[in-house]
């Protein structure tokens, strides 16, 4: 039965919805109608794409459809079961160890998503003996899996690294003690300073996990991410295969000892149906790509680059650091909405964040650039973008 009470919690998020639809300016979950590549469609109207993961464009690569199409002959759709069970198969076993070998690490472990992979490894490891600690503006799934931890949580400040230490130095005498940091901020931009958070972690006797979502690929020599970037290896990398690798999925490396321990011990891994046979072909071929094609992380680079450099030109307070996620501030969460919707009306797909997602007055667009988009289209975006902003007033 939906009593008032249950009617109430509805209302508080759906009445605020309803506005922003009657408003005319929802643009969340518009019908894609292809691929994320370069350029992708909406409800099959062509739009440059300038917001999603698939950094290196491989989503839709040749290779790795066909490949798909390939195992689904062999496997179907999904196995039916989790993966302790009926769920591995041995393309499973050889993207685990592909993975591993990639990032220099032991072992690895897959999750049927990023999402899982930090609910289910950091929920693991922590024991009424933790003391977990986590940056304030890490992503959703790692606070979710501090959440279900059973130690004490402790959060720092965004970045600040005297909290941190002062949190270490508190809780010096805590059995257990784990930091998980994102590598790359998914809002921000900004890449975490895991050369300090790592000293600190040696120093004080934390384990260190790293969210590589939106570094693995192209950040660091071999594309390991922001700890390799800083020269660091962290006890647990964790990663997603929905951003580079243009699939779905999750993924942890670490050493062999961490790894078992997680098969047998973290839930989201054991009561979850594996992932697709297909998608793990596709996984793998998408890995042998980003080492066969390294001309994909340059072209990344350079439209990265030229993106940013062209906003600032243009006159925008570009936020973030030097990574292809580049947030765009407009202030107003009605302009940032009303540009979103006009923007996809003249061909360019960005989406906006506003507030309670960003702070009052900070709404933003969030564009992420990709080795998929041509250099014309880069300049399209800063074109159109600066067109909506001036029709607006929110350049600086
Ligand atoms: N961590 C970060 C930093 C992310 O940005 C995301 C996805 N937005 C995830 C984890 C979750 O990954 P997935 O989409 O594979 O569930």
């Amino acid at each position: 039965m939906i009593t008032d009470e249950y009617a109430r919690t509805l209302a508080s998020v759906n009445d605020r919805i309803r506005d922003l639809k009657d408003s005319g300016y929802y643009t969340f979950e518009m019908p894609f109608t292809a691929a994320p590549g370069g350029r992708s469609e909406i409800d099959h109207r062509e739009v440059i794409m300038l917001t999603s993961g698939n950094y290196l464009g491989l989503a839709g690569h040749p290779e790795i459809n066909k490949a798909v199409k390939d195992a689904l002959d062999t496997y179907g759709t999904g196995a039916c079961g989790a993966r302790l069970n009926n769920g591995t198969t041995v393309l499973h076993l050889e993207l685990e160890e592909k993975l591993a070998e990639w990032m220099g690490t032991e072992a690895a472990l897959t999750y049927s998503s990023g999402y899982m992979a930090n609910l289910g490894t950091i929920s693991a490891l922590c024991d009424g003996d933790t003391v977990v600690i986590t940056d304030q503006i890490n992503h959703m799934s790692i606070l979710d899996g501090c959440r279900l931890a059973e130690g004490s949580v402790k959060i720092f400040q965004h970045n600040s690294m005297e909290k941190l230490e002062y949190i270490l130095r508190r809780n010096a005498d805590a059995r257990k003690k784990f930091v998980v940091v994102d590598g790359v901020y998914s809002m921000d931009g900004e890449i975490a300073p895991l050369d300090d958070i790592h000293r600190l972690t040696e120093q004080y006797g934390a384990m260190l996990m790293v969210d590589e979502a939106h570094g693995t690929g192209f950040l660091g020599e071999n594309g390991r991410g922001a700890g390799e970037h800083f020269g660091i290896v962290p006890d647990i990398t964790m990663g997603t295969f929905s951003k580079t690798f243009g699939g779905v999925g999750g993924f942890v490396t670490a050493n062999r000892d961490i790894v078992e321990y997680l098969r047998h011990s973290a839930h989201a891994y054991m009561f979850n149906a594996s992932l697709p046979a297909p998608t793990v072909a596709g996984v793998l071929k998408a890995l042998e790509l980003m080492r066969r094609e390294p001309w994909r992380t340059e072209k990344l680079w350079e439209n990265t680059m030229r993106f940013r450099s062209g906003l600032i030109r243009a006159g925008f307070e570009v936020l973030g650091s030097v990574t292809p996620v580049i947030p765009i501030l407009v202030g107003d969460d009605i302009a940032a909405l009303r540009m979103s919707k006009e923007l996809m009306a003249d061909g360019l797909y960005i989406s906006g964040a506003i507030f309670p997602a960003v702070p009052k007055g900070r709404a933003r667009f969030r564009a992420t650039v990709t080795a998929a988009m041509t250099t014309e289209d880069v300049d399209r975006a800063v074109e159109l973008l600066g067109d909506a902003a001036r029709r607006h007033n929110v350049l600086a």
